[in-house]
């Protein structure tokens, strides 16, 4: 049992502003035109949410999955 995060990415609405950048551990790094969401550090401090003006992120959280 445990806490599990996904920090989704919509990629049809991300325009690699980068402005989510702002995390504090770092999760969305930027590989050219590629965006990359390392998702296992996730503090779901909200920041990047706040950042993102697109509305392009979305984080789940499931409890107890296996
Ligand atoms: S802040 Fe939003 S729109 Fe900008 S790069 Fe990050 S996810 Fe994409
Ligand atoms: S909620 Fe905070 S720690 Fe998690 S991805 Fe967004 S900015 Fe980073």
């Amino acid at each position: 049992m445990g806490l599990f995060i996904s920090v989704l990415v919509d990629k049809g609405r991300c325009n690699l502003c980068k402005k989510c950048q702002i995390c504090p551990v770092d999760i969305f790094k930027f590989d050219n035109d590629i965006q990359v969401v390392d998702e296992d550090e996730c503090l779901l401090c909200n920041a990047c949410i706040e950042a993102c003006e697109t509305g392009a992120i979305t984080i789940q959280k499931e409890y107890g999955k296996s």
